[in-house]
């Protein structure tokens, strides 16, 4: 294994430190899983056997970097360009309740491996004997393909792995291995238990995913939709789409709910504590996609939404409605109050019906430029002033 970061070995400085300090470094997780299957990975988890703060900061002397420490748990993050190292010491946990957060006491490396979610997952790449330890059988199951759970009642002390299970296992085509995956079907009810927060976290890690239509899909199979979303509809049509410019979450977002009712708006905000950002975006997506289908439109409210709204929202109702939003969506204005101003109208109430008569034309295909948008404008305003 090599891992670079600011042009040092990575693996060869944590012998080092560890040697000098008599700290014992592992690195773990993802990141070794990933490096057995051949796939870039950036997320760097380090667990010591001590003071995990104490060691980030003397990798901190010789990588550089920024460093954010969390006391509670004596962890810390160094990041630079794209590359994150967790510095974690290493921890064992306890579920006092299920769904709730765990207890934890510091530890070592088995039972730092032994609070993980799957086999995968708990290979260790000690740094000092240059070697995997694989106390669960992780490679095994690495290689033939399996997600499994370290014990009977993972998925009770954290329904969070029931979604982790999904993204996996469709993330690198495994199979959910079969005791696992019946306990994760008897476990289905429990995500009821976790809240909103960590509900919203799974989803948007889903959503984040390229095969996230796949990973919905399987989320509908187990009826996990209806646990948590309970009769609202789901979309999965145009879901792995990307698109460079846009914020992928809030677009794919946007498409999962895009049947929304409007009644349902609150659900989703109460389900998933989306932020205000989120929730503007649900509300104008609504709105606009319910004015597509409505005979008498509101066309001072379609233009005003379509001025301020995200550009993923336009986005989300292009791609589902096709031609029937691009005739709303073209009719976004490059004409602002300045330019009536400039024409020489002073500006008052008539303004907003102005800029209507332009949206309108231009919605209709009557104009389509900003020149022909400027010319609409002078002649509606020459024939304000003639008093027509
Ligand atoms: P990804 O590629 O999705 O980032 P990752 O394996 O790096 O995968 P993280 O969510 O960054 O996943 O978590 C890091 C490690 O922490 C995981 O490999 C896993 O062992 C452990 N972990 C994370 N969440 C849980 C959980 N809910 N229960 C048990 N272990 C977990």
């Amino acid at each position: 294994m090599r891992i670079e970061v600011n042009e040092i070995d990575l693996i060869k400085l944590l012998k080092e430190i560890s040697l000098k300090t008599k700290i014992k470094s592992y690195i773990v997780g993802g990141v070794v899983r990933d490096f057995l299957l051949g796939v870039k990975n950036l997320d760097i988890d380090v667990v010591v056997e001590g003071d995990g703060i104490e060691f980030a900061y003397i990798l901190l002397s010789y990588l550089k970097g920024d460093i954010v420490v969390y006391e509670a748990f004596r962890t810390a993050t160094l990041s630079y360009d794209g590359i994150s190292i967790d510095v974690i010491s290493a921890r064992k946990e306890y579920y006092e309740r299920p769904a709730a957060l765990p207890t934890i006491e510091f530890s070592n490396i088995y039972d730092d491996m032994a609070r993980r979610d799957f086999t995968i997952n708990t290979l260790a790449y000690d740094v000092i004997e240059e070697k995997i330890l694989d106390y669960f059988n992780g490679l095994e199951d690495l290689k033939k393909g399996l997600i499994r759970v370290l014990h009977p009642k993972s998925f009770i002390d954290d329904p969070t792995r029931i979604f982790r299970a999904i993204r996996y296992a469709t993330r690198y085509s495994f199979e959910i291995e079969e005791k696992t995956h019946n306990l994760m079907k008897d476990s289905i009810e429990n995500i009821r238990l976790l809240s909103a927060d960590r509900i919203r976290n799974e989803i948007f890690l889903i959503l984040k995913e390229s095969k996230a239509k796949e990973m919905i899909d399987k989320l509908i199979y187990y009826g996990i939709d209806k646990v948590i979303f309970d009769g609202i509809t789901l979309n999965t049509q145009h879901l792995d789409t990307v698109y460079v410019n846009l914020e992928i979450e809030l677009y794919r977002f946007l498409v999962l709910f895009y049947y929304l009712k409007e009644k349902d708006i609150n659900e989703i905000e109460k389900r998933l504590r989306i932020n205000k950002i989120y929730l503007k975006a649900l509300k104008d997506l609504v709105f606009l996609r319910e004015q597509l289908n409505c005979q008498n439109k509101n066309i001072r409210k379609i233009r005003e939404t379509i001025e301020e709204t995200k550009e993923e929202v336009l986005k989300a109702i292009e791609v589902m409605e096709g031609e029937k939003a691009e005739k709303i969506i073209k009719g976004k204005l490059t004409v602002k109050g300045k330019d009536i101003e400039n024409l020489g109208l002073p500006p008052g109430s008539l303004y907003g019906e102005l800029m209507d008569n332009v949206f309108e034309a231009k919605i209709n295909g009557i104009i389509a430029t900003r020149d022909e948008e400027i010319a609409f404008l002078k002649k509606l305003i020459e024939k304000l002033k003639k008093g027509e």
